[in-house]
């Protein structure tokens, strides 16, 4: 085998590309990554752990704001943004190490430069002026995608921004108009805004969050309103008031990264450009897999991931495994977070009973002084079997993993002997209880 011959070929080292790599060294193939940018891809470097560090520090900030509600007497000094960011920075880059140990333990050879297909089996790999050419049987395409700006409205790296430029600002705008009211805008919202910017949140649907449960919605949306962003729905005209700004950040959609000379070896793509991918995240051409982002499926790290172990064990072993999605959980870090999961089918069941339980009933969230929104559970009233929850409250981004695993156990009773008291994750229970008619821990419901 010659130097420059592996089995196989990852472009893309975000969390698609890295699991692919990564679980093929493990079923024994000689792999090589590529990766033009920096290792671990949207998700490490400008996606869900910067966001969720911001996320963070404002917690910790407002927590210690309202130490006061324990007895604490803390005078807090000013915060300085920048030695936030710094330390955002820092960790990032640890975490970047810590994924460069993990790929050389597998002897995954790294090449930096901007990979594109020469033939359905060879590649050009381009670095500042030198070029490598490379040869696989397989390649796995994990290029991710990157933000949409909006017709007229070009990204200029200082007024106009997506969220990669607003997740390295070190100074905390005085205005700012977040367009598009979905995850990342919900996010970006709360965290400028509760760093001290007049935050404007346009959606130009009737409800921020478009796709998620209308009760959810509208409790973000109160929640926002309280920490003081202006939230306007049903917005058409948001940018006719640009000027008012001192930044516009645009976070309407994410578009694929596929400058990688597909349509020279005849990979199918959507109008969009997303890569077209079968069950078994393979291409029209038989060698070449895509996975992540790039196939449009859904946009997240964990799905991302999953694609590429799967992608990972077909190109090695056959196809064999297949991508279901049957249940993917969703999480908004809005203060306090939201999030939801659903069985897959969902809207076919039509015999459905909702039950509720309040943060507010939870001794728990007493105890953490965090007494905002509930918890909703979706029961089928024949079988009793649990088909949905949502959240809004603290820590609902690690209590849905719980409901997840609920309906992924496609069990039809919840036993109150499973769940550890005093625990937020109760609150599933009583929900799901309360759908049954039988929670105790509310009062008798008026009929
Ligand atoms: C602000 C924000 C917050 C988010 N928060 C969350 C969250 O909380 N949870 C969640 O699950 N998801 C979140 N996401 C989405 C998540 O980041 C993506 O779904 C995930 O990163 C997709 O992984 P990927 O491997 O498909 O692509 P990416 O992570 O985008 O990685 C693609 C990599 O390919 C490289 N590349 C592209 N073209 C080439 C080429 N020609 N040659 C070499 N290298 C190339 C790129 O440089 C990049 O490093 C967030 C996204 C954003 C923008």
């Amino acid at each position: 085998m010659s130097a420059n011959r592996y089995d196989i070929i990852v472009i893309g080292s975000g969390p698609g590309g890295f699991a692919s790599a990564v679980r093929a060294a493990q079923l024994g193939a000689k792999i090589v990554l590529i990766e033009k940018s920096f290792i671990g891809g949207t998700c490490l470097n400008c996606g869900c752990i910067p966001t969720k560090f911001l996320w963070q520090a404002l917690k910790l900030k407002q927590k210690i704001q309202r130490s006061y509600e324990y007895g604490f007497k803390v005078n807090s000094e000013p915060i300085t943004f920048a030695d936030i960011i710094d330390k955002k920075d820092k960790n990032i880059s640890n975490v970047r190490k810590g994924m460069e140990l993990i790929l050389s333990s597998y002897s995954i050879e790294v090449i930096k430069g901007c990979a594109s297909f020469k033939d359905k089996n060879a590649l050009t790999i381009l670095n500042n002026e030198q070029s490598l050419e490379i040869v696989a049987d397989k390649i796995i395409i994990a290029s991710g995608t990157k933000s949409s700006s909006i017709k007229d409205f070009e990204f200029d790296g200082n007024k106009i921004i997506s969220s990669t430029e607003a997740l390295t600002l070190i100074q905390i705008p005085k205005t700012m108009l977040v367009i598009g009211g979905g995850a990342i805008g919900v996010e970006m919202a709360t965290i400028f805004s509760g760093f001290g910017c007049s935050v404007t949140l346009a959606e130009c649907e009737d409800q921020l969050l478009p796709n998620e449960d209308a009760e959810v919605s509208q409790e973000v949306e109160k929640n926002l309103s309280r920490q003081g962003v202006e939230v306007i729905t049903s917005c058409m005209d948001a940018l006719n008031s640009a000027d008012k700004y001192e930044k516009i950040l645009i976070v309407t959609g994410r578009s694929p990264v596929n400058d990688l000379g597909l349509d020279k070896i005849g990979v199918k793509t959507t109008a969009r450009g997303f890569v077209e991918t079968n069950e078994f995240c393979q291409t029209n051409i038989e060698n070449i897999y895509a996975v992540g982002d790039i196939a449009g499926k859904s946009l997240f790290a964990y799905t991302a991931q999953n694609e590429g172990s799967i992608a990972a064990k077909n190109a090695v072993k056959g196809n064999s495994s297949r991508v279901t999605n049957n249940i993917i959980p969703q999480v908004v870090f809005s203060i306090p977070q939201s999030a939801s999961v659903k069985v897959s089918g969902f809207l076919n069941y039509k015999n459905i009973v909702l039950g509720k339980f309040p943060f507010t009933a939870s001794g728990r969230a007493f105890i953490e002084c965090e007494r905002t929104g509930f918890v909703k559970c979706a029961i089928d009233k024949e079988t009793q079997k649990p088909l949905a929850f949502w959240l809004v409250g603290e820590h609902s981004d690690e209590l849905i993993n719980t409901a997840s695993q609920i309906l992924a156990s496609d069990i039809n009773h919840i036993s109150r002997e499973s769940f550890f008291h005093p625990s937020l994750s109760e609150s599933l229970l009583n929900a799901y209880e309360d759908a049954l008619g039988k929670c105790t821990e509310m009062p008798k419901r008026k009929i």
